[in-house]
Formats: structure tokens, C-alpha cells, sequence
């Protein structure tokens, strides 16, 4: 599943490989880096979508994972160690009331609310009683609760019965439900992952953005990359697809295949920050005096892992040409030429050794002959 990018989301791609040390990338977890279980608990990211993100995070200015989880399942997951290569990295958790960042590595922690406290207990009882949500689960994120119905004979219908009292109960607790890939969120308001986006730019002064996201409580990201675009900071809004939200797809610049599809785009966006992002555009502008962006101009400038020129391997084998001249020894003036004129041998005939020479000479004319040909 891929769909053709928006023109505002090449925009804020461009601008990203254009200056990747003044871009955010940012992720939500589950459905993005890592894929859908059925037991949350058991979600665990795809090796590669960490690779991937450790590769392309040491060529950007930050990265952050954020999500309604909290901080201490991202920092348990397996390899996420991986992670802690990338200079600048954060994670959000419990949507931004808690923060871990790869340079203090602890986490800071808004107080626990009170209605939390209260609903937890409630919503125990009522997934308690018998009913079509046989199967449900409460599952406790410390500042937020969440009801799973993916359990249950009929997980649509479930979400569906559940939705009504959830709601009530919520309300009378002053706090928000927020529905997503058959579970219902329960949380305090004013947390949404848009406000830790507006809060990062804001404050770090971030000049292009991305954001990956793949359920209902990604709109609100997504949100804040459209009011940034609309304030010059070029954004795209990435959708790891799946048919169980189409309204994030809806929202999306550019719909990729999953978690695998994730990886995929973070693959491509490494390799064009390396060719044709900031580093690569100064060294290729020190070699040719100018941005070198024509195909014809990149296949003349071969660039190395960090983007430094590497030089063409047949320069040290062409032999020097000869001065340019007229004639030689004719008096008569003309339209210079290029002579090639083979080196000569390390002895010399005057060693003694005229076979051995005449056969290095022939060697190196023909040498000389074939890079004379060359283009
Ligand atoms: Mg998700």
C-alpha cells in the first residue's frame, strides 16, 4: 500500500533532505514502528524500523517517539537501545506527560489525576458484568486507562456497547474518551500528541517536520503539522496504513504499507539526506562551484559514506600529457595539441636491459592508448 505524496508533503520532504539538521521526525509507536497484537503488552518494534530510525536520526536534528504509552514500555522494548545512537532523541509517554530524553535518560513526570484514580476503579467493575464485551481488558497507563476489546468474540461490537457508558463515566470524571483501533482511551484533557509537536518546534525552533501515524489519536498531529505549515515550517504527515482507520489515511500526505513501509520510507529519506541533503550539497559545491543537482553532474562526483568526493580511480593511471605546442621543430605555429607520451621505463635502456625495455614500453603505449580513448 503507497499512494503518490501531496505537493505540501514533497514540500516539507524536500525540506527536510534540504536541511535535515534543522528537521524533527516524529513517531507514534504502535501500528508504526511496531505492528498491531493482539496483546499490547507483546508489541515489540520490528528490528529493522529501529535500525532504520537509528540510521536516518544520526543525519537529522531530532527525533521523538510519541505516545499514549508510557515511558517506561518504549524504553524496555527490545533493541531499543539501538536507539541511543541518535544524538537527539526523546520519548513522549502518556502523550507528553511524561518525557525521557538519550542525554539525561530519566524521566520527568506530570502528577497522576485525580479522575484517573476514580475511573480506573469504575470501569473495573463495569467490564466486570457479563455482556457482549466478555473479553475485554482494562489496560492501566498510569496517567490514562485504556479498554482493549480486540479479546472479545466480536471486538466492533464490543467497542460499540462499551462506548456509551465509557462516555458517561468519563464525563462525570471531568476526562476524555478517545476512541482508537478497537480500544477506548480514557485520559484528562488538553493531552493531545499535537501539543508535544507545537511544544518541541516552538521551543527548539525546528525548520521542516515529519510525522508517522496510524490511529484517531494521530489526527491531532497531524493537526499540528498543517497549522505549522501554515506558520513556513514545511511538514509531512506520513500514514502507516491500515483499513481499521481510514481517517488517518484520509488526513495523510502520503499513505505507506505498515510498519514494513515505515521502515521503508525511513530507508529512502537516509539515503537522499546523504546524497543530496546539506553535507552532500557542500562538498559537491566545493568541487564544481555550484549545487550539482543534475543527473548528468552526480555520475561525475562520486561521494563517500560521509559525502566527501572520492576521485575517479582511472586519474592515477592517465599519464600526464605532454605541455601544450605548436609543432615541435618545425617553426610553424598551429592549433595546440594534446600529446600523450608514455612514461619511461624505471631502468632504461641505458641499464642494459633494451628487451625488457621495449616490451614496457610497448605495454604502457598501449596503456596510454587506451585511456587516450576514454571519455
Ligand atoms: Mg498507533
Amino acid at each position: 500500500m503507497s499512494t503518490p505524496i501531496t505537493p505540501a508533503g514533497m514540500e516539507g520532504l524536500a525540506a527536510i533532505v534540504s536541511g535535515p539538521d534543522r528537521a524533527l521526525l516524529a513517531f507514534d509507536f504502535d501500528g508504526v514502528l511496531s505492528p498491531i497484537v493482539d496483546d499490547p503488552e507483546k508489541a515489540q518494534a520490528s528490528p529493522r524500523a529501529f535500525h532504520t530510525l537509528a540510521d536516518v536520526g544520526k543525519r537529522v536534528g531530532s527525533v521523538a517517539i510519541v505516545t499514549g504509552r508510557p515511558v517506561s514500555f518504549l524504553i524496555s522494548r527490545d533493541r531499543f537501545g539501538t536507539l541511543l545512537s541518535i544524538p537527539d532523541f526523546a520519548v513522549y509517554g502518556h502523550y507528553g506527560r511524561e518525557k525521557w530524553d538519550s542525554v539525561s535518560r530519566t524521566t520527568v513526570s506530570a502528577p497522576p489525576d485525580e479522575g484517573i484514580e476514580e475511573i480506573r476503579r469504575e470501569l473495573t467493575q463495569l467490564l466486570g458484568q457479563p455482556g457482549v464485551h466478555d473479553g475485554s481488558w482494562l489496560e492501566d497507563k498510569g496517567s490514562a486507562v485504556a479498554i482493549h476489546t480486540r479479546r472479545a468474540a466480536d471486538p466492533a461490537l464490543a467497542l460499540a456497547t462499551l462506548s456509551g457508558p465509557v462516555e458517561e463515566l468519563a464525563e462525570r470524571h471531568h476526562l476524555r474518551v478517545e476512541p482508537g483501533k478497537m480500544v477506548l482511551e480514557i485520559r484528562p484533557p488538553g493531552v493531545q500528541k499535537g501539543d508535544v509537536l507545537r511544544a518541541i518546534v516552538r521551543d527548539r525552533g525546528f525548520q521542516a517536520i515529519m510525522y508517522a501515524g496510524d490511529d484517531l489519536g494521530d489526527l491531532s498531529a497531524f493537526a499540528a503539522v498543517d497549522e505549522l505549515r501554515e506558520n513556513g515550517v514545511p511538514g509531512i504527515k506520513v500514514c502507516s496504513g491500515s483499513p481499521e482507520a481510514p481517517e488517518v489515511a484520509k488526513a495523510a500526505d502520503v499513505v505507506v504499507d505498515g510498519p514494513a513501509g515505515v521502515a521503508d520510507l525511513l530507508e529512502t529519506l537516509g539515503q537522499r539526506i546523504e546524497h543530496e541533503g546539506s553535507a552532500g550539497a557542500t562538498a559537491r559545491t566545493l568541487l564544481t562551484g555550484r549545487l550539482a543537482s543534475t543527473p548528468a553532474i552526480r555520475k561525475q562526483v562520486a561521494l563517500d559514506s560521509r559525502g566527501v568526493p572520492v576521485p575517479p580511480r582511472r586519474s592515477a593511471r592517465t599519464p600526464r600529457p605532454a605541455p601544450r605546442s605548436g609543432h615541435a621543430g618545425t617553426g610553424r605555429s598551429g592549433p595546440a595539441r594534446l600529446a600523450v607520451r608514455p612514461p619511461q621505463p624505471p631502468d632504461g635502456p641505458k641499464a642494459g636491459r633494451r628487451a625488457s625495455a621495449r616490451s614496457w614500453h610497448a605495454a604502457a603505449w598501449r596503456r596510454a592508448s587506451r585511456c587516450r580513448g576514454s571519455p
